[in-house]
C-alpha cells in the first residue's frame, strides 16, 4: 500500500461492489422458440471468408448466421450493421456493459444509440464448454478493437494491409458499393468471434491460442435484418503474432440458415430504442 494512502483507505476498498446490469435486467431472449426453429432450418447462403481476409453476407430477421472454424484454429472479427442502414451498427460497449467482456449462449448483440436493441441473439457456441480457465482466459470477447494499421504505426512497425480494419474496410466497401473512404468510416468494434482473451492480474489485455477447432461454430439468430461482414484476422488462432503475415492462417465460413415458414409463430422484430430524443430541451 502506498504511503499516501489515507487513514480510511481498506474501509474504502471494502465497500462491496453492485452489479451494474444484473443479469435479471432484461426481458430473457425465447432461445426454445429459436431452437425448434433452428433445428428445422435450411442453409440457403454460404460464403467463405479467406485467410487475412474479409467477406460479407446479409440476411434477414429471422434467418441464422452460423459462423464456422474449418481447415484449422482462427478466430473471425465480426462487424454486424442494419442490412439498409449502415448508421445502426453493433455496440460492442454497451454489449460488454450489458452481458460482461464475454459473451455467450443467451446473449444479444447490441447495436448503437439511437437505436439500441438486440441486432442478434447468440443461439449456439459449441465453445460454451471453455468456461473460464486458470488464467482468465474466455472466448467470444467485447473487449478488443480490431487489429488496425494506425496502432501499427503507432507502435513503430511497417504498413500491414491486411489486418481486420483494413479487410473489413475492403468487404464493406465492395458489398456497399463505397468508396473505401465512405466504408472506412462505418467499421466499428468488434465480436471477437472464436479469440481468447482477458485480463491479466495488472489488468493488461492478454490473447491466447485459441481453443477453436475445425467444426466449431457460433450461431447468431438475426433479430433485425443484418449484414455481417467478417475478418479471418492474420493472427490466426492469436496465439503470438497479432498483425503479420507470419502466423498460419485458416478460412473461416459463414452460413446462412432459414427457419421453415411459420416456425417462429408470432415473433416479430424489436423496434427501435423509444426513447424520443428530446435530451431535455
Ligand atoms: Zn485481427
Amino acid at each position: 500500500m502506498s504511503d499516501d494512502a489515507p487513514a480510511d483507505a481498506a474501509a474504502r476498498r471494502a465497500v462491496a461492489p453492485v452489479l451494474v446490469y444484473p443479469a435479471d435486467s432484461l426481458p430473457p431472449p425465447p432461445l426454445a422458440l429459436y431452437g425448434t426453429a433452428l433445428a428445422g432450418a435450411r442453409k440457403v447462403d454460404e460464403v467463405r471468408v479467406a485467410p487475412r481476409d474479409a467477406a460479407a453476407v446479409s440476411l434477414e430477421a429471422g434467418q441464422f448466421l452460423r459462423i464456422v472454424s474449418v481447415e484449422g484454429p482462427q478466430v473471425g472479427d465480426l462487424n454486424l450493421f442494419h442490412r439498409d442502414d449502415l448508421s445502426e451498427r453493433f455496440y460492442s460497449g454497451k454489449t460488454r456493459a450489458l452481458h460482461g467482456t464475454h459473451v455467450g449462449l443467451g446473449d444479444r448483440l447490441w447495436s448503437c444509440l439511437p437505436h439500441l436493441r438486440p441486432m442478434a441473439t447468440i443461439v449456439e457456441d459449441s465453445l460454451g464448454w471453455y468456461g473460464t480457465d486458470a488464467f482468465g482466459g474466455r472466448v467470444h470477447d467485447v473487449i478488443g478493437t480490431r487489429c488496425d494499421p494506425y496502432t501499427g504505426r503507432l507502435l513503430g512497425r511497417g504498413d500491414y494491409h491486411h489486418c481486420c480494419h483494413s479487410n473489413l474496410t475492403r468487404a464493406l466497401a465492395d458489398d456497399a458499393g463505397l468508396s473505401l473512404e465512405a466504408a472506412e468510416a462505418h467499421v466499428h468494434d468488434v465480436l471477437n468471434v472464436f479469440m481468447c482473451t482477458g485480463f491479466d492480474a495488472e489488468g493488461r489485455y492478454f490473447m491466447k491460442a485459441s481453443p477453436v477447432r475445425p467444426g466449431d461454430h457460433l450461431t447468431l439468430f438475426a433479430e433485425i435484418d443484418l449484414r455481417a461482414v467478417l475478418s479471418a484476422c492474420p493472427g490466426g488462432d492469436c496465439a503470438a503474432e497479432h498483425t503479420s503475415d507470419v502466423a498460419q492462417c485458416h478460412p473461416l465460413l459463414m452460413e446462412v440458415w432459414a427457419p421453415e415458414e411459420g416456425a417462429l409463430g408470432g415473433w416479430q422484430p424489436p423496434e427501435r430504442n423509444p426513447y424520443g430524443g428530446s435530451h431535455g430541451r
